[in-house]
Order: structure tokens, then C-alpha cells, then sequence
């Protein structure tokens, strides 16, 4: 990532400090968040996606160290490395931070170089983590998002659709006779049907839209604030898209391949849990396959 869309926020109530990190910060290539409180930082946190913290310890809301694992465990992009920047020397105060879950830790007043140089340390461990994460959460031969990242997004969009009373559409697909598929045409050729399917579906989506790999050849892809009849007929028009892939065989033979659907959720206060989203859609995807196949059912 270049240099000048690297994230770093400064949560820091005296504006004269404040400005001075900023300075360094924006001078070294960087860009600069400010925050003077706080309620400031966790907003920040929320709406941009930053890559490190620089967080002093005592702010006219509360304590810095208790905004530690408020950010661990609440900032949309995971992980994130905290540099306490404090005036408390004593080597309790560090081992406090960094047992709060502060990656490291700086003493006031902070010299340019230093703060620099811990900022660059900072910024190797977020690319690793970010790496780490990202093999974590995808699925390799698709580059789709996997399964446990998929049951992790379900239950977090759930929770947030319910208290936002908005919608929520999930849908469960399953390519159709794929077993005859691979006997007929051998099993890479069934790996390229399935790489073709999670390609046609990156493509058809909104970007909202969350898109994964359930099991071997079974997608789950989830639709934030759309309607059950929104997300049926956009689904409906891709499997219409899929059904006309022309796909060929090692003897250059031309076939298709064919799925079907099965679409649950809407209006969420019908719903007790995430698991019943599931159910529904899976209950309804059984319906397509038993009544012919090749067709969505909502
Ligand atoms: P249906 O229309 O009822 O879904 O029939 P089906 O043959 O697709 O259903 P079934 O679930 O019985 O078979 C799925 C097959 O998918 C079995 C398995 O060998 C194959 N499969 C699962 N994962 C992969 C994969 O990664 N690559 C290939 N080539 N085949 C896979
Ligand atoms: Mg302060
Ligand atoms: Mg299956
Ligand atoms: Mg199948």
C-alpha cells in the first residue's frame, strides 16, 4: 500500500501535541486522523479504515487504556496496532499498556525520529496481521470469502440488521448435477465450472453484497438491505447469465452447467437467528433441486 493512504490516528486531547505529531505525520508521507477525545476516536475508527493508533493516556472523556480493547474489538478492519503516547513513565504504566493490549509504547514528550521509527515497526506488524487475515478468510481455489468468515459476517449482519430494522436477504445455491458433471468430464474440469460460477457471481453483485464458498460446490451470498424479491430476481437473472456459459471439455466438447436457489430473511422480525436464515434458505434451495432444478425458490 503507498505510503500516503497509510492511516495513522492521533487520539490526543492537548491540540498542541496534537498538531506537532500531525505535522511529523503528514511530513514523513503519512496521512494524519485527529482526535481530541474518546467518543472523537471511536467514530474515526468506525468510518475510516486506519492502520495505527497513537493514543495518549489521559483524555477529557476517560482513559486511553480503557479505549484499548473498545478498538481491538470493535474496529471494522480487525486487529490494530495502539502506540500509548504518555506522559507516565514508570515502567508499571508499560507494563499495563501492553498487558491492555498495546502493541508498544512511547514517553512524552515523543521525538520525531522515535515516534517514526516505532510507526514503521507499527506498520510491518499491521501488513502481516492484514495478510494473515486475508489467507485466514478466503477460500483458495475461488478467492471467494470462506466458510468460517461467512458464519462470522451472517451473525454480525444479523445482529446489526435486527437493531437497525432493516433488511436482510441470504441465499444459498448449489450447482446441479455436479456429480454427473465430474464423472462425464473429470474432476478439473468440475474445478473450472466452479471457478467460472464464483467468478460469474463477483460480477453480478453489488459491492455490499457478501459473497462465499459454503462447501465444495455450494455458495452462500448475502444481501444487506434487500428485500426477499429484490435479492430472488437479481439471483434469478444470474442463474438465467450461467445457464448460457459455454463451457468445454478436454475433447473440446461444448456443455453448461446449471444451480439452483434458495432465498430467506427480508424483514428480519420474523427471525429469532442468524441459524433460522440459514435454515429457511437451505429448506427452500431443497425445494428448487426437487422440483427440476435450474430455479430459485423464495
Ligand atoms: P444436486 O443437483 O442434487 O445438487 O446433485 P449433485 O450431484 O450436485 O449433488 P451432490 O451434493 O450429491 O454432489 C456434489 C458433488 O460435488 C460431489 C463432490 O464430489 C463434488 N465436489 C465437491 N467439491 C468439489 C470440488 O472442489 N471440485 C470438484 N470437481 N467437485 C467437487
Ligand atoms: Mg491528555
Ligand atoms: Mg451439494
Ligand atoms: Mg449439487
Amino acid at each position: 500500500m503507498p505510503k500516503e493512504l497509510r492511516k495513522i490516528l492521533i487520539i490526543e486531547d492537548s491540540e498542541l501535541q496534537r498538531k506537532v505529531i500531525s505535522r511529523w505525520i503528514t511530513k514523513n508521507g503519512y496521512t494524519a486522523i485527529e482526535a481530541d477525545s474518546i467518543s472523537v476516536a471511536r467514530e474515526k475508527i468506525l468510518n475510516e479504515p486506519i492502520d495505527v493508533v497513537l493514543l495518549d493516556w489521559e483524555l477529557p472523556d476517560g482513559n486511553g487504556i480503557e479505549l484499548i480493547s473498545d478498538i481491538l474489538s470493535t474496529s471494522p478492519v480487525g486487529w490494530l496496532p495502539i502506540i500509548m503516547v504518555t506522559g507516565h513513565t514508570e515502567p508499571e504504566y508499560f507494563k499495563l499498556a501492553i498487558e491492555a493490549g498495546a502493541t508498544d509504547y512511547i514517553s512524552k514528550p515523543a521525538k520525531e525520529i522515535e515516534l517514526l521509527a516505532r510507526i514503521f515497526s507499527a506498520l510491518r506488524i499491521k501488513s502481516l496481521h492484514d495478510q494473515l487475515r486475508e489467507t485466514a478468510i478466503r477460500d483458495v481455489m475461488t478467492n471467494l470469502y470462506n466458510r468460517r468468515y461467512m458464519e462470522e459476517r451472517i451473525e454480525q449482519e444479523f445482529q446489526r440488521c435486527k437493531r437497525h430494522n432493516s433488511l436482510l436477504s441470504l441465499a444459498m445455491i448449489d450447482l446441479d448435477k455436479f456429480k454427473s458433471i465430474n464423472d462425464t468430464y473429470g474432476h478439473e474440469i468440475g474445478d473450472q465450472v466452479i471457478k467460472q460460477l464464483a467468478h460469474a457471481l463477483k460480477t453480478s453483485f453489488r459491492k455490499s453484497d457478501i459473497i462465499s464458498r459454503f462447501g465444495g460446490e455450494e455458495f452462500v451470498i448475502l444481501f444487506p438491505e434487500t428485500s426477499i424479491a429484490d435479492a430472488a430476481r437479481i439471483l434469478d437473472r444470474v442463474r438465467e447469465n450461467v445457464s448460457k456459459i459455454e463451457m468445454k471439455s478436454d475433447s473440446d466438447q461444448i456443455f453448461h452447467f446449471t444451480f439452483s436457489g434458495g432465498v430467506a430473511g427480508g424483514n428480519l422480525s420474523d427471525f429469532n437467528s442468524n441459524q433460522e436464515l440459514l435454515k429457511i434458505a437451505d429448506k427452500n434451495l431443497y425445494e428448487a433441486k426437487s422440483s427440476g432444478r435450474n430455479q430459485i425458490v423464495s
